[in-house]
């Protein structure tokens, strides 16, 4: 591998000196620092003073689910809005395709709620499946539910009527859906590890829980292959899975096995005894924990099953969405950490307006006050669920504008541009901990901007990534 020089550069948190420094790269590591290193042979960028940062780590996202959205009709807002917008993007569907149609994104207030009676008076010509936004939630048309047999499944997220039959609602409930489709292979990642390295991000964790043995040989094919970059920690790994080899730089071509993801559905609450029991059971593999909690009734819940089974360090709570204000100071207790998505306050800030219960609003994603009660807090996208550009986020957690426009919400947990950074530079077994470094031994994991840090904390923006790294690797720009 031939090394890498790059010029003229200032290392992000050396603000206030003005330095510029050269970084060679070697063996996918940082080898050496300074100024005015010679060339030797090494392929030389000028950095022209911009900002090299760690790269980013997106803290939770779905990467085949990802990789479907791209392939699947949007069903709900900003590009489907009501009910008509809705079946005329199924019909236009319907016409470029055989067979099932997939649609993703569906918010009730495109046209209700959604079961297999109300999706035929939208579509009854084939198969559909759409995907709710939460992505909890499958809602399929009667010739959906014929194909998958739904009415004869046993799986406990089936909905039924009062009189047994299955009204085409599917909680929870993805591996047992995909068993019942048309084999298919599951999508490329390539075009989800493009659009992951034009943003900067350099390390992923996919929070898909019970992730199948089949999808996570995939993933391993693809980082093989190098169509996926990314270094990959996973959640869906089966308990008993080894995470040795998780830290601020996992394997390059081989996905980790990371904190053990369960879901606390609020569809479904688990019994307490229940929950702590699997809590334990992680623990006891030497696995902390990623609960996905959503709702105060699960964070109580959480909270409760933790004090049977006990914490772990790296145990993590998912979204934390809403958190009282008297729970800060549990959660600080047991060292729980927060990965959160400040993008949904931008992408649904409108909607949490109108639907959520007034009390529960100044307890919605929270940020500064969850720093302020010493919580760790990691960022992320819930990508293709959140929005996935890490910069955006960034702006969304600084200003908490829905774009919808209007007043902020929450201003009081709104934080400074290099606190959300210092949420994606933090490695993904340290979720919220100190940033990543840019020193010597290192592993070259780095995005250059065109932009001065400054002008990069005045105002987070995509458009200011002119390079990608992983493991001295060039994998965007140039
Ligand atoms: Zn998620």
């Amino acid at each position: 591998m031939t090394a890498l020089l790059i010029r003229n550069v200032a290392i992000y948190g050396t603000r206030g000196t003005d330095e510029r420094t050269d970084v060679r790269i070697a063996g996918g590591r940082v080898s050496e620092l300074g100024t005015n290193l010679a060339a030797a042979g090494d392929d030389v960028i000028n950095g022209r003073g911009g900002t090299l940062l760690p790269g980013l780590c997106d803290h939770h996202l779905h990467l085949h689910a990802m990789a479907a959205a791209a392939s699947s009709v949007s069903c709900g807002p900003p590009n489907v809005r009501t009910a008509v917008e809705l079946a005329q993007a199924l019909g236009a569907a319907g016409g470029r395709q055989q067979g099932w149609i997939r649609g993703t994104g569906y918010f009730e207030s495109v046209a209700g709620d959604l079961d297999a009676v109300a999706l035929d008076r939208l579509h009854d010509a084939g198969p559909v499946r759409i995907q709710h936004r939460s992505g909890a939630l499958w809602m399929l048309n009667t010739a959906a539910v014929a194909a998958v047999g739904l009415d004869a499944g046993e799986h406990p997220g089936i909905e039924r009527d009062a009189s047994g039959r299955a009204t085409g609602r599917l909680w929870r409930a993805d591996e047992w859906l995909r068993s019942r489709l048309p084999a298919a292979d599951p999508p490329s990642l390539a075009g989800v590890g493009e659009a992951l390295s034009r943003f900067g991000i350099t390390s992923v964790t996919d929070a898909t829980p019970e992730l199948s043995a089949s999808s996570a040989a995939v993933i391993a094919a693809d980082m093989a292959a190098g169509r996926l970059p990314q270094r990959v920690q996973l959640l869906g790994s089966p308990v008993a899975a080894s995470t040795s080899g998780a830290g601020a730089f996992p394997p390059r071509r081989t996905p980790t096995p990371g904190p053990y993801k369960i879901v606390i559905a609020d569809s479904q609450l688990p019994a307490l005894d229940d929950l702590a029991a699997l809590i334990a059971r992680a623990h006891a593999a030497d696995r902390p924990v990623a609960v996905h909690c959503v709702s105060r009734v699960a964070l109580l819940l959480l909270l409760a099953a933790l004090d049977a089974s006990g914490v772990m360090p790296g145990d993590r709570l998912e979204h934390a969405a809403v958190v009282p204000a008297e729970t800060i100071v549990s959660l600080r207790r047991r060292g729980l950490r927060v990965v959160t998505q400040p993008g949904f306050i931008a992408q649904r800030g409108d909607d949490y307006r109108r639907l959520m219960e007034p009390e529960d609003l100044p307890d919605l994603y929270r940020f500064r006050t969850l720093l302020a009660g010493g919580v760790r807090v990691g960022l992320s996208s819930d990508a293709p669920y959140g929005p996935l550009d890490p910069w955006a986020v960034m702006q969304a957690s600084v200003d908490r504008l829905p774009l919808g426009g209007g007043r902020p919400l929450g201003p009081h947990e709104r934080v400074t541009a290099s606190e959300a950074l210092t949420g994606y530079l933090s490695g993904p077994a340290d979720p919220g901990g100190a940033p990543r470094q840019i020193r010597v031994g290192s592993a070259a994991d780095l995005v250059l901007l065109h932009c001065s840090e400054q002008e990069l904390l005045a105002g987070p923006d995509a458009a200011m990534v002119r390079m990608t790294i992983i493991a001295g690797e060039p994998v965007f720009g140039q």
